[in-house]
């Protein structure tokens, strides 16, 4: 009879904003960690201290699930060398950051805030951005999962595409239970945020859109539990999913009550949501309201009004212009 796996949570410091990071093990007659916590000296003894407690050593994990590629989340992979290392395909780009993927990624981005109306001294943010990997393994996946998979000695588990905070994010669901990473936090709202395209002529993905299919599913799944990559698992899911979409709502109305008003770019839009925190967190912001932006185009609240120095002018459908 093959040992049924016992989930063990494990509580990483980060030297993050968001602090710790939990990371699971699923212990059989296979071991399994979903996730790995940041490539910091801390989070490496912390996961060692506790994988002893649950006794294990590092060698003792057989395989990796990585729920999505954030450093806080994927930053040990190479300290477990000997593991099989499985991630969505459209994380890999970040495991791996090979040259020409970061050629494209500076690219795109370049191109994008443009768009967004962004003056050009702040496109040396660019590089800031890129802080966030540095605390990042350097390690591609030995093997893709996509949705419902299910990995060697896992029985009962299986893999959910659950898109949005990232590209290539996944949950593992199992009678009840799901280990969901950062698709639904329980004290915070997960960021959708704007990752480059998967290919030259390819429309850059719209997270916002993704994030709420994602939830949407989740509640379709209807799990008892939620265990989540930051605070508390949530143990009504339903609810909090409802309260998130609602909210998420009220939002891009409030920016499409702000588009009836003038004709706007996207960063002008940034700077009115976002007043102090735009500077600090440029990409975040610049994610949170260019998904408002894309919900309701995709809604047909708002449009595309052309360009103004070669930046996306937006309008409220059905506000007539200002003379
Ligand atoms: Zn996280």
């Amino acid at each position: 009879m093959p040992v049924e796996p016992v989930l063990h949570q494990l509580t990483i410091p980060t030297p993050f904003a968001v602090g710790d990071v939990h990371i699971y093990v699923l212990k059989g007659d296979t071991v399994t960690l979903v996730d790995t916590g940041p490539r910091t000296k801390e989070a490496w003894e912390s996961v060692t201290a506790q994988l002893s407690a649950i006794g294990l050593q590092p060698e003792d994990i057989d395989q990796i699930v990585l729920t999505h590629h954030h450093a806080d989340h994927a930053g040990l992979v190479e300290e477990f060398r000997h593991a099989v290392l499985y991630s969505h395909q459209d994380s890999d780009r970040f495991l791996t950051r090979t040259q020409s993927f970061m050629d494209m990624h500076d690219f795109f981005y370049r191109e994008f805030f443009k768009q967004l109306g962004l003056p050009e001294a702040y496109l040396a943010l660019i590089e800031k951005m890129k802080d966030p990997l540095k605390p990042m393994g350097n390690r591609g996946a030995d093997a893709y999962i996509t949705e419902g998979d299910t990995l060697p000695g896992l029985d009962g588990w299986r893999v959910i595409e659950t898109h949005g905070h990232s590209q290539g994010h996944v949950s593992l669901s199992s009678a009840g239970e799901m280990i969901g990473g950062d698709i639904l936090l329980g004290h915070i709202s997960s960021n959708p945020l704007i990752e480059p395209p998967f290919g030259i002529n390819t429309p850059r993905p719209v997270p916002q859109l993704q994030y709420n299919d994602s939830l949407k599913k989740i509640a379709a799944l209807n799990p008892g539990r939620v265990w989540t990559g930051h605070g508390d698992p949530v143990l009504q899911p339903l609810p909090l999913i409802q309260e998130r979409l609602k909210k998420q709502h009220e939002r891009a109305m409030l920016v499409k009550s702000m588009l009836a008003d003038k004709e706007t770019t996207a960063f002008e839009l940034c700077q009115k949501l976002f007043p102090s925190l735009f500077k600090k967190q440029l990409g975040l912001t610049l994610s949170e309201t260019m998904g408002q932006l894309d919900y309701l185009l995709a809604n047909g609240e708002i449009k595309e009004a052309g360009l103004a120095h070669g930046a996306i002018i937006y309008r409220a459908e059905g506000v007539t212009e200002k003379v």
